[in-house]
């Protein structure tokens, strides 16, 4: 089947000879697993700009980063949400491949809404993100949604505003290729264009001990105090929406200048 012959009220255009509408195709995915009441609430809002799809891991793999699945066949089983999802024995990267290689023409991919910020040199690790970068190697436009959450669940009713303006503000963009989202705990001041915050890395290694005595490692968080103006760090602790666009060209332009040295002919063979 074709995508124009899904569509609805295409009989009608094809008749007029007008061309049919084209309903955008979101394919969503997250790293909370497919059971998180984020990614319920984001399918919930993007179903109001398209044709939405789920494909998400069947248990949390937080951290999980862009780790793909190469040892072992990946599978899928159909799971009752709101909208046609389907739960991957696999990681957030898997779920991007798997979706986009079984969906023909997927528009975009949503990743989220993660319960937790990733902002900063945090992204390196997140499942979140990688989901979004996963569909950029694809061909395909990704964007990573994620909330702070200080203290209990966030309320995602309340989140809802605040997830449509970003996909109003995004989706009609295509040439934004991949993009960083982090909404506030509490209510929002508005949505703020920003860099990603690199000056600090939150990771810590903290040593401990179980009941029997014996010595362990968590790896944890500690919190970062300053912030540099106009990252993402800094304009989610002032309770804006940080949306950051990202590139997956991790060249460093100066190095590669500095060693290769000035152009042909000002250097000796
Ligand atoms: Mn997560």
């Amino acid at each position: 089947m074709t995508r124009t012959e899904r569509n609805s009220g295409d009989r009608e255009a094809l008749s007029s000879g007008r061309p049919p509408p084209q309903r955008m195709r979101i394919l969503i995915a997250n790293d909370d697993g497919i059971y998180s009441p984020g990614i319920a609430a984001l399918a919930e809002v993007a179903a109001e700009f398209g044709e939405v799809r789920v494909v998400a891991p069947d248990v949390e793999r937080s951290a999980s980063g862009q780790a793909i699945t190469a040892n072992r066949p990946l599978s899928w089983k159909r799971t009752p949400l709101a909208v046609e999802a389907w739960r991957v024995d696999g990681t957030p990267a898997d779920c991007v491949a798997l979706g986009v290689s079984q969906w023909h023409g997927v528009d975009v991919v949503l990743s989220g809404i993660n319960l937790g910020s990733n902002l900063g040199n945090g992204i390196w690790h997140s499942g979140t993100v990688a989901a979004a970068k996963q569909a950029v190697l694809l061909g395909v436009r990704g964007i990573a949604l994620s909330v702070a959450v200080p203290e209990d669940e966030p309320d995602f009713a309340a989140l809802r505003p605040s997830v449509r303006e970003v996909l109003s503000l995004l989706l009609p963009q295509p040439e934004l290729m991949l993009v960083n989202v982090n909404f506030p705990s509490g209510p929002s001041k508005g949505v703020m264009w920003t860099r990603q915050s690199v000056r600090h890395y939150d990771g810590a290694v903290l040593p401990g001990t179980d009941p029997l005595g014996r010595h362990h490692f968590w790896f944890t968080l500690r919190p970062v105090v300053e912030t540099d103006e106009g990252t993402d760090r800094w304009a989610v602790e002032r309770g804006y929406v940080a949306m950051t666009p990202l590139r997956l060209d991790l060249t460093d332009e100066r190095a590669l200048q500095r060693m290769r040295g000035p152009p042909d002919g000002a250097r000796p063979a």
